[in-house]
């Protein structure tokens, strides 16, 4: 890209839209640098089913960054205004509010927004979704001691939001057309043994599917069903949720409903400025859109390799890195080695973490016992470590991550020994 540009517009402040100006001022540029968001103070998502939901956050604790960085930074924020139309040509952006905004590049990072089930009722009153900070506290005011709760799809979210409301005493019901989710991020041993503490906790799994929900007008659904321990379980008729369960005769009732489903990236302006979008924005690997004016970053964009999409990548720290990456674009700078990508989750109070491609994995070797303290699993192929998911286990992530990097020859009966100091392969 040529030349540094006088202004560059950022739209959309998640964590790729704000680590993008962050990672633009770190690198030097000196440019305008112009910041558009539809919400009100740019917050960060991951606590959104953790520790906001459960209310041990509040808003101001879930910012992105003080309230008077922005100013520091000199990057002009447009708050509570959406972006209407993109004009890569022009370089122009309408917001919804009539201002029309010129910037020499844009940068997208308009991320997503929750997917919801094309069933009748997918989006009835107490059928949750969780993306944003309104929806958590949507959310968490229909959550609360023994209200039912059927959660739709055990992946990341679904099981998070599954173990923050159990420990907010609902009476909990997860439903998953798998029998166990997470297989191919996480490897079968601790995907399964993950899904199984659901189980152990007290939370009703099913394989299955849902093919509808229905307001119960008619009230029946209060004395059927898995039942609640009391508070506000069963208000009769008004609120009741029938979820009609795949391979089950009688539909069950719920108090809420929350839909794990995935995201859809929101790529509508994109698309009506004629970009190239399958899935998501298509960027290449310095995260350039079909017109070199545009850029993408975080859950809106799709890497495109030798004309292939590559595997979404939605998560925290992979928004993080795309925001490097085009702030090296923009600046004409060597783009930043990454290395391989990371990830994590909470649930149960178990922190998870995942570094590298477990899907590419031909043997996995497991160190320690899941349950029982910190507990790996690691995935290798030709010799070398393709991937690390692990429990409460930082250690192995840290050391994992670098093995990976480094391409490291290693042996797996030594990784499986706990007694094994992992830093110390490092120095092999
Ligand atoms: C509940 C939840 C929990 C998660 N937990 C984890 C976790 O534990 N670990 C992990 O690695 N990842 C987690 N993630 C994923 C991670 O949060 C996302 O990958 C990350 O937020 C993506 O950042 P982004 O900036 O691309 O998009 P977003 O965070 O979606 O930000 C996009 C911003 O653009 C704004 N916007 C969109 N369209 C417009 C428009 N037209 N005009 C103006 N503004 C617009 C939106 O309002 C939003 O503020 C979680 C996500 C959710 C929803």
């Amino acid at each position: 890209m040529e030349g540094h540009p006088e202004r560059i517009l950022v739209l959309g402040a998640g964590i790729g839209g704000v680590s993008t100006v962050a990672a633009l001022r770190r690198m030097g540029y000196q440019g305008e640098l112009w910041l558009v968001d539809e919400g009100d103070q740019p917050y960060d998502r991951p606590p959104l089913s953790k520790d906001y939901l459960a209310g041990r956050r509040g808003r101001a604790e879930i910012a992105l960054q003080a309230a008077d960085w922005f100013d520091a930074q000199d990057v002009r924020l447009f708050r509570g205004v959406r972006a209407i139309g993109l004009r890569p040509e022009a370089g122009q952006v309408q917001l919804a509010d009539g201002q029309v905004l010129t910037a020499d590049r844009i940068v997208l990072a308009t991320g997503g927004r929750a997917r919801r089930l094309p069933i009748p009722g997918g989006d009835g009153e107490h059928v949750h979704v969780l993306r944003t900070a309104e929806d958590a506290d949507r959310l968490r005011t229909d959550l609360g001691p023994g209200r039912r709760l059927l959660v739709i799809g055990a992946g990341l979210i679904g099981a998070e939001v599954a173990s923050t409301a159990l420990d907010l005493g609902c009476v909990v019901t997860v439903i998953d057309p798998l029998p166990v989710p997470l297989v191919a991020a996480l490897g079968p041993e601790l995907a399964t043994w993950l899904h199984d503490e659901h189980t152990r906790r007290g939370i009703e799994v099913i394989t299955g599917t849902v093919t509808s929900l229905a307001q119960d007008t008619a009230g029946t659904g209060v004395t059927a069903g898995t039942g609640g321990t009391g508070g506000t379980a069963g208000t009769p008729g008004a609120g009741t949720v029938l979820a009609a369960l795949s391979g089950e005769a009688q539909p069950r009732p719920f108090d809420v409903v929350v839909l794990g489903v995935g995201m859809v990236a929101d790529t509508e302006l994109a698309q009506s400025a004629g970009l190239l979008v399958d899935g998501g924005v298509l960027v290449d690997e310095r995260q350039v859109t079909s017109h070199p004016r545009v850029l993408a970053v975080g859950d809106v964009a799709r890497t495109r390799a030798d004309g292939i999409p590559q595997r979404a990548t939605e998560h925290w720290e992979a928004a993080q890195r795309g925001a490097d990456r085009a702030a090296a674009t923009l600046l004409g700078s060597a783009a930043p080695t990454q290395g391989a990508p990371w990830f994590w989750t909470d649930r149960h109070h178990l922190h998870v973490e995942c570094v590298g491609h477990m899907d590419e994995a031909e043997t996995r070797v497991v160190r320690g016992s899941f349950g029982e303290g910190p507990a790996a699993v690691f995935g290798l192929a030709g010799g070398r470590l393709v991937a690390v998911a692990a429990v409460d286990d930082a250690m192995a992530i840290k050391a994992g991550r670098r093995l990976i990097d480094r391409k490291t020859l290693v042996d797996p009966s030594v990784l499986a020994d706990p007694h094994t100091e992992l830093r110390g392969l490092l120095r092999a």
